[in-house]
């Protein structure tokens, strides 16, 4: 299938648009400009009203953006200077939206029937069959919208998008409406999206949980600019912007299955640090081993020793050292660490930094306990 194309051969997503709304007072201006990755999951991240969906529409070229110019796959789909403009129906894009807008007459086989009609045989690069494989939705073909639930609805959606065989897949807050426990239920099938296809997706979402988990890239974006872009593993540590400094401040560690320990039921990873173990995620999806796993770590869910304790529950002991200490509200610090060429952060009191004496430049222990290492 054309879609397993080596990502790293992919073109970047160039996206440049300046897009205003309203006068005086009310005026809103989005302006960005951006080289994006070409493939791989890219978050816009910022709050309600920051201008995500009005980025997304531009991309689809529901809105005009002026000046602009997008690039899409080494195809260009606005360029003032060329006068360049194609119209949102000769985009090759799929765009899921917060509610999944299936026609309620049709049945979901029908739904799907209709996303591949819009695209002429010869230029399909992606097979239904393989559609809905990915979405595990086989056994809701005959049924009709109004008989599947929220996430049922939302697969069905996407793999609507993929059958327009679409260079780019664009989502709004897709997993918004949902609640907990659909939001878990969906998350692993956009996994495997990102695993599976080549096709680089455009995520828009006010969720950092949801960010950490599926995005590559991270963009983050303040009425209407972006304010830092970036790896998100990256932007994630980082203390100049206030992804680092809320309750959930975290980090990312990409690593690759090693090993399943069967007698305990444990995951062990492989990163750049060392080796962690970890709790399986409730939804079983399966790890083969070599696969290559992003886990996340609550920096209140570090804690530092100065030796490597042996006597202790907490099964992950990584040695690191203390790039940066900076405080955090009146009692608080967080400790930027670099585990092997991983960031980690730790929140630790002022209290317990000061006891420690730790300092910049100093080597220290990590110690994340395996049912925090989230995955
Ligand atoms: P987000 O998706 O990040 O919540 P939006 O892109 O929807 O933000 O909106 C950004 C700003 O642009 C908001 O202030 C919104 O009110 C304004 N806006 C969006 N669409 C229009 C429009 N068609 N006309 C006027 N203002 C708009
Ligand atoms: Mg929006």
């Amino acid at each position: 299938m054309s879609y397993a194309a080596a990502p790293q051969t992919a073109h970047p997503l160039e996206i440049q648009a300046r897009v205003s709304f309203g006068v005086a007072a009310e005026a809103f201006t989005l302006d960005v400009d951006l080289a994006l990755p070409g493939h791989g999951v890219t978050a816009f991240f910022g709050p309600s009203g920051c201008g995500k969906t009005t980025l997304l529409r531009a991309v689809a070229g529901l809105e005009r953006p002026n000046p602009g110019r997008i690039k899409v796959s080494g195809d260009t789909w606005q360029d003032d200077d060329a006068n360049t403009w194609l119209p949102t129906h000769q985009r090759p894009l799929g765009y899921v939206f917060q509610e999944a807008s299936l026609f309620s007459h049709l049945s979901v086989q029908g739904n799907l029937d209709f996303g591949l009609k819009r695209v002429p045989a010869g230029e399909r690069r992606i097979a239904l069959d393989q559609a809905i494989e990915l979405l595990g939705i086989g056994h809701l073909l005959s049924r009709r919208p109004a008989q599947l639930s929220g996430g049922e609805r939302q697969r069905v959606a996407i793999a609507r998008a993929l059958a327009t065989s679409p260079r780019l897949l664009l989502m709004d807050e897709p997993l918004a409406a949902l609640d907990a426990a659909r939001k878990a239920e969906l998350l692993p099938y956009f996994e495997r999206l990102q695993r599976e296809l080549a096709l680089p997706i455009l995520y828009v979402s006010h969720s950092l949980d949801e960010v950490a988990r599926l995005a590559t890239h991270l963009v983050l974006l303040s009425n209407g600019r972006v304010q830092a872009t970036g790896a998100t593993s990256e932007l994630l540590t980082r203390l100049d912007l206030p992804l680092a400094h809320g309750d959930n401040a975290s980090a990312v560690i990409e690593g690759e299955v090693t090993g399943l320990d069967i007698a305990w039921d444990l995951l062990q990873i492989r990163f750049t640090g060392g080796m962690l173990q970890c709790v399986h995620a409730a939804d079983s999806r399966p790890r083969p081993i070599g696969a290559r796993l992003r886990v996340r770590v609550l920096a209140r869910d570090v804690s530092l020793a100065l030796t490597p304790a042996h006597d202790t529950s907490v099964l992950n002991v990584l040695p690191a050292t203390v790039r940066a200490i900076t405080p955090d509200g009146s009692a608080q610090a967080l400790v930027t660490l670099d585990a092997g060429g991983t960031t980690l952060l730790a929140r630790v009191t002022r209290k317990s930094a000061d006891i420690l004496h730790l300092a910049v430049g100093q080597t220290v222990f990590a110690q994340i306990k395996a049912v925090a290492v989230l995955n």
